[in-house]
């Protein structure tokens, strides 16, 4: 049993490598309905969740309210650009915001406190191609 859930795993696993940036569960599972793996929307979710609690992968809330996920390639605290056109992500360290964020928690008594601040835009090649097409 569980050595036929841990095939579909590191297949999710490697779908998710493989995207360009932050993907949701649904498209990600269509990408492997596409190669007939068979592995079920309710598995990918899973296999999504458990790792973004053991830190393999980011996930976040877009703007829509849709849950997002990619495979990081950087461990630790770190933020996120994200293009809402393509999807292409950079990860960023934002010093300013990590002291801003440590001084406003202590100053309203805050102990163990953490943020999650990504930011989302259009990236310069998508906002260059629309510019074209205008
Ligand atoms: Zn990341
Ligand atoms: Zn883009
Ligand atoms: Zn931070």
């Amino acid at each position: 049993m569980a050595q036929r859930n841990t095939w579909q795993r590191e297949r999710v696993r490697e779908a998710l490598t493989d995207a360009r940036g932050f993907v949701s569960a649904q498209s990600l599972h269509a990408t492997l309905r596409e190669e007939n793996t068979g592995i079920g929307l309710a598995t990918v979710y899973r296999t999504l969740a458990g790792m973004a609690a053991q830190g393999e992968a980011d996930s976040l809330q877009s703007p829509e309210g849709e849950n997002l996920f990619r495979a990081c390639t950087s461990t630790g605290h770190h933020h996120h650009l994200i293009c809402r056109s393509c999807g292409l992500t950079v990860e960023i360290a934002a010093t300013d915001v990590e002291q801003w964020a440590r001084a406003t928690a202590a100053q309203h008594g805050f102990i163990e406190a953490e943020h999650v601040v990504d930011i989302f835009g259009r990236c310069a090649s998508c906002a260059a191609a629309s510019r074209e097409k205008a």
